[in-house]
Parts: C-alpha cells; structure tokens; sequence
C-alpha cells in the first residue's frame, strides 16, 4: 500500500511542521511548485524593500558616504560572520566576496602556497565543472603542482605522500552524495595535505561543522540554498589558525590592511580579510545579507531534519507512483544533501513538461533530473502535487510533445 495516498495523507505533516510559516517570507508566484532553490534560491520579500533602500537612499541620497555611514565598508565580513555559525565556523573566519569560481582559485593556490615541495592536487572525476576547470588552471600557474583526479569513491586510496591540497564538493550537484567531511579531512592531514571543501550545495542544506571536522580552507555559493539572488557573491571561509599563513594569488587593495593609504606595497590585512579582492558589488551583497537574515532566524535542527523527511516523502511517493524513475540520490540521509534525483533518459523532456505546468526542477546532463527539497519554504502537500504531476506527465507521456525536447541555453 502507498505510504501517502492522498494529499490528507501529508497536509497533516504540515500541520505539524515548526518551521512551516517561513514559506510566508518568500515572494514565490502562484500556482508554481519551485523545486530548484538548490540551483537558484528564491526572492526573500525582505529582500524587495531592503533593496529598494539601497538602491534608493544609500545609493541615491548617500552617495559616497553611505561606504561609512550605511557600514558598506564593512558588509563582507558582518555578512560572513552572520554566516559563521550555519557552516559551523568562527565569526572571523568567512568571508563573502567574489563568486565561487573565483573563490576556488584563491583557496587552492594558497593551499598549495604553504608547502613549497612538489606534489598533487588532488580532485575527484565528476567534480562541479568550475571545480575541475578551476583546479587545471590553478595547475598550470603552479610549477610545482601537478592535478590527480580520483575516480568517484575512490579518494581515500588516492590520497598520497605526495598529495598536497584535496579538493572536494561536499554534496555532488548532480547525483546529491554527500562526502563524509571528517573522515577525508583526517584522511588528507594524516598526509599533511591541506583540505578545501566546495559546500556550494551543502550550506543552508544540510548540517556542517567545518571547524568540529579540522576543516583547512572552504569555499560556497550565496545564491543557492542561501537565496542570495542571481549571481549573488560566493563566501571563503579559512581557518583562524592557518590565516597568518595564507596569501591569496589576488591580493587586491580590498586585501590591504589599510587600502585607503594608497601605497604602492602590498601588505596583507590580518585575518580573512586578506580574501576580499576588489570593491564589493554592494546591491548583491545586501541581498545575500537579506537572504542570509531569513535563514539564521530558522531553527536549523527544525530545518535538516524537514529536507530529510521532504526527501522520504518524494522518494516514496515516486517509488510508488512513477517506476520508470531511477533513484540516484542515497536513502541514507547522512549520505546525501537536500536535493534528490533521477535519471531517465528522457529526463530533459520530462522536466520541460513539468516545468510547463509549473513544477520547477532542473536537468542535469545526460540523465538527470534534479529537485530540490528546500525546507524554507516547501511544504509537505507541495512535494504531494509535484509527485502527482509527475506521475501524470509519465504515465500519459506527455513529455514526448516534441516542444519539451528543444534545447534552452540554461536546463
Ligand atoms: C553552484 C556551484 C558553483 C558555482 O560557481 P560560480 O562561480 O558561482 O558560477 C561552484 N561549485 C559548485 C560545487 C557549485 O555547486
């Protein structure tokens, strides 16, 4: 028998969800089932007048003073220190700037900066594409370091003597498999090798302690699970005790102790601050704080453990209703992050069809199809719906009108 027949089934289970009123904090459009805040989180409605304020009054009335006076001086660190304790580390260690490429670049050569001996960065096939790009070219500007790429699964045997930096992704952006962050980080400092977690899909998603796993350097995306906004900037968190230590290859005046001497040496500001490049991109800054703010106020126990169970939900309701899906994502929730997946070989189609009837997930070549449970502000009875349209555009083939299988830039 199905373990939710009917949508009564599961309206009980958001009858009883503590966090369920923060679905009103969100400016999300009727009649849409959004699956793909883990991709693109959604509009905070505090986000609406924090930036009509910016762009209105900072901006238009402050002008230049509102640096100081509207503290936009100071917002990559305030932002990363309200961020801190969602990723389990110190106020002083994060910072919000750049994007996550850009991020990734920094992290890895200065991590490869601490240790001149030659060796590897090491990195696993399948990676995020920029984690791989990224890791090549940090490569190739590096004399000393040459790129090991372990097949997935297999990256406790390749660490090595000679390995000097690992670079990871937490939670796989496609298959939603979560690393085990404290076995591979003692794994990579029983080696002496420096560990750099990307938590692009784990950070407002699942719970992380980066400090309680020895964690060296890590780097993470504002505008997925954080509802940061298109593009909003990245954060790069470095552990207090290696920071004297580091140098990041793009160490701009935002990256001086005291940018505003103008000097012609490069001194390093003390502390994470050293990260900041250039000057800020201020309105997108704001609206990550926004989309920042929303989430400290939600008790995140209350949080990770309504993605786990939205999963089970969406997993069994497929299991029982759609058998032509194979389940990527592992059952156990320790193993995975807050998004689930499928494949199918039609899976663009199928997602394309969906999306016309407003239930918003995302394809992930070649397979894929990719939906993210985002406990802010979905619901129980929504994963019911979605499911229910699925199971629709499956069992009647709907997926197969040829206008689902033409290709958009973006899937
Ligand atoms: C989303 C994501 C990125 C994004 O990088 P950008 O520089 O913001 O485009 C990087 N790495 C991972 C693992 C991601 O999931």
């Amino acid at each position: 028998m199905m373990p939710f027949a009917s949508l009564a089934d599961v309206e009980a289970l958001d009858r009883a969800d503590p966090i369920a009123s923060f679905r009103d904090r969100f400016a999300l459009p009727a009649g849409v089932i959004y699956l793909d805040g883990n991709s693109l989180g959604p509009l905070p409605l505090a986000t609406l007048a924090a930036q009509a304020d910016a762009v209105a009054n900072q901006w238009g009335s402050g002008l230049i003073r509102s640096w100081n006076d509207a503290g936009w001086i100071d917002a990559p660190l305030r932002i990363g220190a309200k961020l801190a304790p969602l990723i389990g580390a110190g106020a002083d260690e994060v910072v919000v700037t750049d994007s996550t490429s850009v991020n990734l670049f920094k992290a890895v050569v200065a991590a490869a900066g601490l240790d001149p001996r030659p060796g590897a960065l090491l990195t696993e096939a399948g990676n995020f594409p920029t984690d791989l790009y990224i890791a090549r070219g940090a490569v190739a500007a590096l004399p000393h370091m040459r790129l090991d790429i372990a097949a997935p699964g297999e990256i406790l045997s390749a660490i090595g003597a000679d390995t000097r930096v690992v670079l990871l992704t937490h939670v796989h952006y496609k298959t939603g498999h979560r690393h085990d962050m404290a076995a591979i980080t003692r794994a990579a400092h029983a080696v002496g090798a420096v560990i750099i977690w990307d938590i692009s899909h784990s950070a407002g998603a699942v719970a992380i302690d980066l400090n309680g796993c020895d964690v060296d350097l890590a780097v993470g995306c504002g505008y997925k699970y954080l509802n940061g906004g298109p593009g909003a900037p990245s954060f790069l968190f470095a552990a207090r005790r290696l920071q004297p230590r580091l140098r990041s290859p793009l160490a701009g005046w935002f990256g001086h102790v005291d940018p505003f001497a103008f000097t012609d040496d490069f001194v390093a500001a003390p502390g994470i601050a050293r990260f900041q490049c250039g000057t800020p991109p201020m309105l997108s800054l704001l609206a990550l704080e926004t989309g920042i703010d929303v989430f400290v106020q939600a008790d995140t126990a209350a949080l990770f453990a309504k993605s786990a169970a939205l999963f089970d939900v969406f997993a069994d309701l497929v299991a029982a209703r759609c058998p032509a899906l194979e389940l990527v994502t592992a059952c156990d929730p320790a193993a995975r992050g807050s998004h689930i997946s499928f494949a199918h070989p039609s899976g663009y189609a199928i997602v394309q069809a969906l999306i016309a009837r407003g239930v918003i997930g995302d394809f992930r070549a070649p397979d894929v199809l990719r939906f993210g449970l985002t406990p802010l502000y979905l619901g129980f009875a929504d994963v019911w719906r979605a499911v229910d349209q699925l199971a629709d555009v499956l069992d009647h083939e709907h997926w197969r009108d040829p206008r689902f299988s033409l290709r958009s830039r973006v899937t």
